[in-house]
């Protein structure tokens, strides 16, 4: 199965260990132009297999004792209030703690952004920072 690992390693987003390769996982069918197999990193996140699956474990932990709270399709999903479908659950990954649950955007949303107050704060302040009327004028405003 790891035959078509490239060799090397990765450092893991999760617990910051450098791992070897066969830590994390990689596209097992990816071909090249040339016809040859092509071990590529299966996610743009690189969590080692042990952060996976111990985040898969606390996930389904806390699913099971917060299942009862678990919206009804179509709610309003909490953090952006648009109507949802299907809702995932949300957890502090630091302290394992349940925090609810939001729709899927909101839930790769937050945790691209750091998964924490401060991560959405610097997003904020970027979009609040004024931007340079070179780039203004190259987008969306009209001079
Ligand atoms: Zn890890
Ligand atoms: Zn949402």
């Amino acid at each position: 199965m790891n035959d078509n690992i490239q060799e090397g390693s990765c450092v893991c987003s999760v617990c910051k260990e450098e791992k070897d390769n066969s830590h994390f996982s990689f596209y097992q069918d990816r071909i090249t132009k040339r016809g040859e197999k092509a071990g590529y990193r299966l996610r743009v996140n690189t969590n080692c297999r042990e952060c996976t699956s111990k985040n898969n474990k606390v996930v389904q932990r806390l699913k099971k004792i917060h299942l009862s709270s678990k919206p009804s399709p179509n709610s309003p999903c909490p953090c952006c209030h648009r109507i949802t479908l299907k809702f995932e659950i949300d957890h502090d990954h630091k302290t394992e703690e349940f925090r609810g649950w939001i729709c899927k955007d909101c839930n790769v949303g937050l945790g691209k952004l750091g998964d924490s107050k401060e991560g959405l704060q610097n997003a904020i302040m970027y979009l609040e920072t004024p931007k340079p009327l070179a780039i203004q004028n190259n987008g969306f405003f009209k001079i």
